[in-house]
């Protein structure tokens, strides 16, 4: 390491490594109780860096600091404003770097990036440019991270991976972290490791995280509630005024409720959306009335069913042969045809549909899992005939898995994708144990990569300004 009096100086390849090395140096050096100063390659840090030494109590809250005549304030790190020299903007730059390189009692650590987020090279003001620079050396155990192609983000150090085997090995697995995974390591990393938590944003509308608690609350209470009368109400037009009046007393609480809790939304918009909502909701109703009239006999029976948690069912467990598996989850909704002794799983979804033909391909393991997870849990007689998502969206219930021979039962277009051959249910059942432990050792052996790109990311993805793959494309 280069040590210049109070200065030391390291040049970073990437903004990938400077997330990560950046964070650790300074850990260290924070640690050690010495002074910090870092030149980032943009002017404000990357969310993700920003958020790591938020975190790390290693950032003041403000993303600037603006030198005036002063040293820089106490505490660990300070971020320096135009610390690149600047093509677009001659104007003179009067932040009094040599006062502070010179005068700082502390040592202080000046990081700097030779490109930006866009690979253009950057070029450090004249009064850095003079510090003899050392580029920061990987770990020697660990291949050095520019080895690995943009965007296929995987921890380096032995340190960062023993920490994830510590904390991850050995516990019980959520269906919706491995769920999360699966559809993009990197989202995984930023929601489940890092725990970055999104604003929530009110733009206009009720947020769509908002709406769906709304839903799910609703959905809960009602059927909890009604139960068996929701089956007997179906040839009494007055139970089934009863229940819809029910519904509508359970919307109403509901909304209230998050209307306490998010007070930052518009009255009006939470009107509006309620009247939307119960409205939806009763079409839902109505059409699983004539469901079981018409064409089935499987009968709502389980809400939020837990299993794996606290207070809750065993959890499902799948065996390779190099280990068992624990997963905890909890399903919607479980309906069973009490004489056929048969069950179907229900999800209620207010985002994106996952299509049958995708859960066949093994792109979303969701409903897969908890059809094990009941199969598991149930009466042993019970026999899995598949699981269907409610898609609050389009107020349909046609997407998610189903044997053929359950094709009369749910009247779905016969060439639906949702209805399972079964060779390849078989196969999907079969290969699940393995397929589990490949994402979970993925995951301890540090791999976030982002998205794969046949795969276009979802629209509303909070991570998306953290993962920079819009950049990528760009690329
Ligand atoms: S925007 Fe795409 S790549 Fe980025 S976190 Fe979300 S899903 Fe992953």
């Amino acid at each position: 390491m280069a040590t210049k009096g109070p200065v030391q100086v390291y040049r970073f390849q990437t903004i990938w490594e400077e997330a990560h090395w950046i964070a650790q140096k300074c850990r260290d050096l924070y640690d050690a109780g010495q002074a910090i100063a870092l030149v980032l390659p943009t002017p404000e840090p990357s969310p993700l860096l920003r958020h790591r030494l938020l975190q790390k109590k290693m950032l003041p809250p403000s993303p600037r600091f603006t030198i005036t005549q002063s040293l820089p304030p106490k505490g660990p790190l300070v971020i320096l404003p135009h610390c690149h020299l600047d093509f677009q903007n001659t104007s003179p730059v009067e932040t009094p770097y040599e006062e502070i390189l010179q005068k700082h009692p502390s040592p202080i650590l000046v990081t700097f990036a030779k490109m930006d987020l866009m690979g253009r090279d950057l070029y450090p003001l004249p009064v850095l440019h003079s510090l003899p620079y050392e580029a920061i050396e990987p770990p020697k155990d660990n291949p050095s991270p520019s080895k690995e192609p943009e965007g296929h983000f995987r921890f380096q150090s032995a340190r960062a991976l023993k920490n994830l085997e510590t904390h991850l090995s050995g516990r019980s697995w959520s269906v919706t972290e491995l769920e999360d995974y699966l559809q993009c390591p990197f989202y995984y990393f930023a929601r489940h490791l890092l725990r970055l938590k999104t604003a929530l944003i009110v733009d206009g509308d009720v947020p769509p995280p908002v709406l769906g608690q709304c839903l799910h609350t609703i959905l809960y209470r009602f059927f909890t509630t009604a139960r068996s009368e929701f089956v007997t109400a179906l040839d009494q037009t007055e139970k089934k005024e009863a229940l819809l009046q029910e519904l509508a007393t359970q919307t109403q609480a509901v909304f209230s409720e998050m209307r306490r809790e998010y007070p930052e939304i518009l009255e009006g918009l939470w009107e509006q959306k309620k009247t939307r909502i119960l409205s939806a909701l009763k079409k839902f109703i109505k059409e699983e009335w004539r469901q079981l009239k018409e064409q089935h006999t499987y009968h709502p029976t389980y809400f939020e069913w837990g299993f794996g948690g606290p207070h809750t069912e065993k959890p499902l467990t799948l065996t390779t042969d190099e280990g068992t598996y624990s997963i905890q989850g909890r399903i919607d909704r479980i309906d069973i045809d009490v004489n056929q002794k048969r069950f179907v799983v229900i999800d209620y979804k207010t985002g994106q549909g996952v299509t049958g033909a995708s859960i066949q391909k093994g792109k979303s393991l969701q409903i897969p899992l908890y059809i094990a997870a009941a199969q598991q849990n149930l009466d042993k007689s019970m026999e899995p005939m598949g699981g269907l998502f409610v898609n609050f969206n389009h107020l349909t219930k046609k997407d998610g898995l189903l044997k053929m021979e359950a094709a009369e039962t749910f009247g779905l277009h016969p060439r639906s994708s949702t209805y399972t051959p079964d060779d390849v249910w078989e196969r999907l059942f079969c290969e699940l144990p393995q397929k589990i432990e490949g994402l979970i050792k993925n995951i301890l052996h540090g791999h976030f990569p982002l998205r794969s790109e046949d795969d276009p990311c979802p629209p509303y993805c909070e991570f998306q300004e953290v993962c920079h793959v819009k950049e990528r494309k760009q690329t």
